[in-house]
């Protein structure tokens, strides 16, 4: 069975640019992915979606949340398409749309989400903007959101930290392993803010610790041979983890 990525991220941290170089990636390893793109946004790739919301007529101008629902409506036919595919793709690439509360925290990502994972092994890929997140306090409100993201899916998780063409992400992993280091970048600053970040980053300690992170960039394609080392092992979680609870349920 094909794995399904869904990319998730904030806007503006690479997601479609990052699905685009994970296609050309795929290709070029001669495993072509299918490529659903829930971005309406996105006009012109290189290597076109296999479905999206283009295809179903929803443009950039149907509302991003009018044209998801609609696409969550017909997802059943989305799914055969994907049934029917599956011997010929090994990845299920998934692009969400730029404003990443559209499809973390509405019925049709969920509904989206959901049935994707009762059939195939799904794994989350959090993009981050690194060069964007060398603020403490911007940093930990990312962490934050992918924290929320990871209770809510409850699905095996990958922090892809991009655009480390621009800065490196060694900052950001030393953060997460040391304390005291995130300590002393957030104690240059003194605001109601990052008290509150400080209590906060002794709860995200747990959530660090198990966590996968990858430095990629989406532009020159670096660290994808990492990231598929961690998403093979992703997607053994999700047949030891998530998969038994998920048929204890159902
Ligand atoms: P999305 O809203 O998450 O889908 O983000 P986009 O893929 O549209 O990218 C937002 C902006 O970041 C665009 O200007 C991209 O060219 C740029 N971008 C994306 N990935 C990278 C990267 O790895 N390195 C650099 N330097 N820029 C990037
Ligand atoms: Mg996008």
């Amino acid at each position: 069975k094909p794995v399904c990525l869904i990319v998730l991220g904030m806007a503006g941290s690479g997601k479609t640019t990052f699905v685009q170089r994970l296609t050309v990636y795929l290709h070029s390893k001669k495993t072509p992915p299918y490529v659903i793109n829930l971005d309406p946004a996105v006009h012109e790739v290189p290597f076109p979606a296999n479905i999206g919301m283009l295809l179903y007529g929803l443009g950039p101008n149907g509302g991003i949340v009018t044209s998801l629902n609609l696409f969550a409506t017909r997802f059943d036919q989305v799914m055969k398409f994907i049934e029917k595919k599956q011997s010929n793709h090994q990845y299920v690439l998934i692009d969400t749309p730029g404003q990443i509360e559209v499809f973390t925290w509405s019925a049709s990502g969920t509904i989206i989400t959901e049935a994707l994972a009762s059939s195939f092994p799904c794994v989350v890929i959090y993009v981050m903007d690194t060069s964007r997140s060398v603020n403490p306090v911007t940093f930990m409100s990312n962490m934050l959101y992918a924290c929320s993201i990871l209770y809510k899916t409850k699905l095996p998780f990958i922090v892809a930290m991009n655009k480390t063409d621009i800065i490196d992400h060694s900052f950001a992993v030393e953060w997460m392993q040391d304390f005291e280091v995130f300590q002393d970048a957030l104690n240059q600053e003194t605001s109601y803010v990052s008290n509150l970040t400080r209590s906060m980053s002794l709860v995200l300690d747990e959530f660090y610790t198990n966590l996968r992170v990858v430095g990629v960039s989406a532009v020159t394609g670096s660290g994808l041979d990492e990231l598929f080392v961690q998403v093979a092992d992703a997607a053994k979680e999700y047949e030891t983890e998530y998969r038994p609870e998920y048929e204890r349920l159902h």
